[in-house]
Order: structure tokens, then sequence, then C-alpha cells
């Protein structure tokens, strides 16, 4: 699975609230991709809760 952000994220932090191995919000969200495959659920879910829906999966 691979995380791609599109533009427009409000850095709300309920990605990384959800999943911080995976996303780390400072001004914009940053993925750490060496931890993407443990934790797919979770990103699932974090891409799920995003309000501007930004996190896609492909
Ligand atoms: S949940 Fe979406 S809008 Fe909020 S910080 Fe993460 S990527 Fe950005």
């Amino acid at each position: 699975m691979k995380v791609k952000i599109e533009d427009g994220c409000i850095a709300c932090g309920a990605c990384e609230s959800i999943c911080d191995a995976v996303f780390t919000v400072e001004d914009t969200v940053l993925v750490n991709e060496a931890n993407i495959s443990a934790n797919e659920e979770a990103v699932k879910e974090a891409a799920e809760a995003c309000p501007v829906s930004v996190i896609i999966l492909e």
C-alpha cells in the first residue's frame, strides 16, 4: 500500500492521533513510509477520518 497526500491538508492532527507511527503533522502532514506496511488498518482508518479527504491510498 502507498499513501499519497493531496493538496489541502488543514493540519488538524486527526491522522496523527489515529496512527502516529505513519503520520506526523506539522505545518502539513508528513508520511513515514517505512511504517505503512505494519500499520495498514490504522492508515485506512486515518484516511477515512481525514475531514478534507486528502489521504489517498493506492
Ligand atoms: S487528518 Fe487530513 S487534514 Fe488532518 S492533518 Fe491529517 S491529512 Fe491533514
